[in-house]
């Protein structure tokens, strides 16, 4: 587990602006599980962070001023940027958001990289179909409460896991889930999960991994489709733990496991966008996120996603 020491602030003067730059000045920043695996020195879908230079990631900012064509001044633009107040950017990395239509960290969360994994996820791999049972891991996070709402959507029978009460009742109350698990308050999830699914579990959508998951497998119905989304309980691991064979149950079951990067679907980006803004718009999908307010909060925002400081979206206004 990263603790608040290994970051540090630099004070920095920037570089003049050149043709198709623009420099910026940061609003939000998304703090993301992902980021913990770009800290290790591991070959990964995304390169690690370098020691001594800023992390990057996720972020919205104001275009202060530009030498790019295809933004003015005070525009609201979203792209990958480095933890920092300001920053000059190229501008063909940045695309402008339209806070009129939602506000601006949406397109950090619901409207961007977040809701982009849940309705790919759970559409694509898992294919609900109406009157299954969905199961959902790390389900009052920023994925796991969109994946919650489009499985309702679809008719699925739902059944949320997350670690607090002020989650459960959130999950129950706001978002309509059938069944909600506290996973720190429940001795045994095996049984747990088979009582919450008496018809077993058809949609395994995994935020988390580790011995929840396990839990989940060991009640898979035939014909399962597990969505491998994030492992979240294993990104601090220093050994890789071992748990139970999952292939014979996968074998029994007919049952298909499979992982996915949202890039994967990067093709249907604009697809993923309209639906789920239309959704919004309509009123069918709620959000919920929480905005640390501050830059310096950056470290202590990303450590806690892994102790649960969040609902939904953590998102840190600069
Ligand atoms: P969340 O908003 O869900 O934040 C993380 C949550 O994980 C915490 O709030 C906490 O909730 C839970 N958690 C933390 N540690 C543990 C643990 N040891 N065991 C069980 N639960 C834990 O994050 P996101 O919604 O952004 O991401 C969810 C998952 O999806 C992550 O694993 C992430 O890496 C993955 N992901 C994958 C993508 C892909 O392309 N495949 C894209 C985006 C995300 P609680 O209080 O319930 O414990």
């Amino acid at each position: 587990m990263p603790s608040e020491e290994q970051f540090r602030t630099e004070t920095v003067s920037l570089p003049q602006l050149q043709d198709g730059e623009v420099l910026v000045k940061a609003l939000y920043f998304s703090v993301d599980p992902y980021m913990r695996g770009r800290m290790n020195d591991a070959k990964s879908y995304a390169p690690p962070y370098k020691v001594d230079e800023p992390i990057v990631g996720g972020g919205i900012a104001k275009i202060v001023e530009t030498k790019s064509a295809n933004f003015q001044k005070d525009d609201i633009v979203q792209g990958s940027l480095p933890w920092a107040t300001e920053s000059v950017a190229k501008g063909q990395s940045l695309q402008k958001i339209d806070t009129s239509l939602a506000p601006a960290p949406y397109y950090l969360g619901i409207l961007g990289m977040p809701g982009l994994t849940a309705y790919f996820g759970l559409l694509h791999i898992g294919k609900p179909k109406e009157g299954e049972t969905v199961v959902i891991s790390g389900a009052a996070g920023a994925v796991g409460i969109v994946v919650g709402q489009i499985a309702k959507l679809k008719g699925c029978r739902v059944v949320g896991i997350a670690g607090s009460e002020e989650k459960i009742k959130l999950l129950k109350e706001e978002f309509h889930l059938d069944e909600v698990i506290n996973y720190k308050t429940t001795p045994d999830m095996k049984k747990a999960i088979e009582e919450t699914c008496p018809n077993q579990v058809d949609v395994y959508f995994d935020n988390v991994g580790g011995s929840i998951s396990d839990a989940v497998i060991a009640n898979i119905n035939f014909h399962a489709r597990i969505v491998l989304c994030g492992q979240i309980a294993l990104y601090n691991a220093t050994e890789v733990p071992t748990g139970p064979r999952l292939q014979p149950m996968l074998l029994t079951r007919s049952a298909l496991m499979q992982g996915f990067i949202v890039g994967n679907f990067k093709e249907h980006f604009r697809e993923g966008i309209e639906q789920l803004s239309q959704w919004v718009k309509e009123g069918k999908l709620k959000y919920e996120e929480t905005i640390v307010e501050g830059f310096d909060q950056l470290p202590e925002a990303f450590l806690g996603l892994f102790s649960g400081k969040n609902k939904g979206k953590m998102v840190v206004k600069v």
